[in-house]
């Protein structure tokens, strides 16, 4: 009998130690940095001020006083922790305004409230699909999308990223089960919008279901800030799955889905990842009611930011900077290798900025890239002083 112990790597720490060596040396390794918040669009790292430009915080609200005030004032009532799931005991009035509220907001009969996106995620998928079914899905899905498709005994069939005619071929597919269908809005780590009106007439054509994740969609784009789904002009019938986050233009936790009450209902009965998680705490519920009210009412929020994503492509081209087409507060610029999107990245920070650079699996080979994003609480001069920054490194190079 041979000994395991013989062979090579056998000890955990050892077989980790070639992991890291291996991730370092594709210049892929992760690093996590403390950071303090302290303004709405700057950090502290250690000695040195960054202006961020790596924050989901689109409209600025993650350290707005109201938000605070409520988040302080509902944990004085209801504590910190909501203590179990929602089905257990976990359940709390504020939880059900804030759905309530969203419904309202999203045009849609029902919400359902989850711990976080990658959560409500896994929740749609697996509790819409199982074996013999079929999911679709953009090449440039959101990894949570991804893994929930992995997790689901349904078959996964993906289509070039965009490619209307690819999703049609697929659509025609002999299957027994049901078929859905799944995109993001915004795209993550590519700032542009999915075909959404394509996407839906093939849906209705083929009878598939259509399932949409705007997370950096909601609060941010579309009329009143009602994301791409309502800028596409689509209604519950056509996208009868949609989810958002809380944790990126509301500045807060947490995550939904809104749609159909029968949806809703399949939810709270079937998704493994909203029965078996505590429900979120319900002052995070409170300070995210509010966080609505400014995404309603403070349209100049939305304003300010189109007008910034304005300026900073067109002084990017002035620059000679080539960004990916992309009209949302995420504006990416491909560099190409990760060890050189390391470097751009790096120097940035010592020049006082955040720009953090995405590299695979994240986003394909060869293509890691500063992935800029903009947030309401920018101002002008800091974008033309990052886009300085960024020209007069790439010109060393
Ligand atoms: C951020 C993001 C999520 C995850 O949302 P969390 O609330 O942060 O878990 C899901 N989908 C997309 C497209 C995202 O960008």
């Amino acid at each position: 009998m041979t000994d395991a112990r013989q062979r090579p790597g056998w000890h955990l720490d050892q077989w980790l130690a070639g992991q890291t060596e291996q991730r370092q040396a594709q210049h892929l390794e992760r690093k996590r940095r403390v950071l303090r918040a302290n303004d709405p669009a700057g950090l502290q790292l250690d000695e040195e001020t960054l202006i961020n430009f790596s924050s989901n915080d689109y409209l600025g609200l993650a350290s707005h006083p109201d938000l605070v005030r409520a988040l302080k004032d509902a944990a004085d009532q209801d504590g910190v922790g909501s203590g179990a799931s929602a089905l257990v005991s976990g359940y709390r009035e504020q939880h059900r305004l804030l759905e309530t509220e969203l419904a309202d907001f999203l045009q849609r009969e029902k919400v359902l409230l989850c711990s976080s996106g990658y959560l409500a995620n896994l929740a749609v998928t697996n509790s819409l699909t199982g074996k013999g079914d079929v999911i679709i899905q953009d090449k440039l899905c959101h990894a949570s999308l991804i893994d929930a498709a992995r997790l689901s005994e349904a078959r996964l069939l993906r289509y070039t990223h965009g490619d209307i005619e690819a999703l049609q071929r697929q659509l025609k597919i002999e299957k027994q089960g049901n078929t859905l269908v799944v995109s993001d809005g915004v795209f993550s780590m590519d700032g542009d919008v999915a075909p959404l009106q394509e996407l839906a007439t093939a849906c209705e054509k083929h009878g598939a279901w259509l399932a949409i994740d705007d997370a950096h969609g909601i609060g941010v784009c579309g009329p009143g800030g009602r994301g791409t789904v309502a800028a596409a002009g689509l209604s519950q019938q056509q996208v009868p799955v949609l989810t958002g986050t809380l944790g990126k233009a509301f500045g807060c936790f947490g995550a939904f889905i809104a749609g159909s009450e029968a949806l809703i209902d399949h939810l709270v009965n079937e998704a493994r990842s909203y029965i078996y998680t505590t429900a979120m705490p319900p002052a995070i519920a409170a300070a995210a009611r509010v966080a609505l009210c400014h995404v309603v009412e403070d349209e100049w929020r939305r304003e300010h930011l189109q007008s910034l994503i304005q300026h900073f492509r067109s002084g990017a081209q002035t620059r000679g900077l080539e960004l990916l087409p992309s009209n949302s507060p995420i504006q990416p610029l491909v560099i190409g290798s990760s060890e050189a999107a390391l470097n751009v990245a790096e120097r940035l920070q010592n020049r006082g900025f955040l720009v953090v650079a995405i590299r695979p699996p994240t986003v394909r080979k060869g293509t890691a890239r500063l992935r800029i994003t903009l947030s309401s609480a920018h101002q002008l001069t800091q974008l033309d002083a990052l886009l300085d920054a960024i020209a007069g490194e790439l010109e060393h190079d």
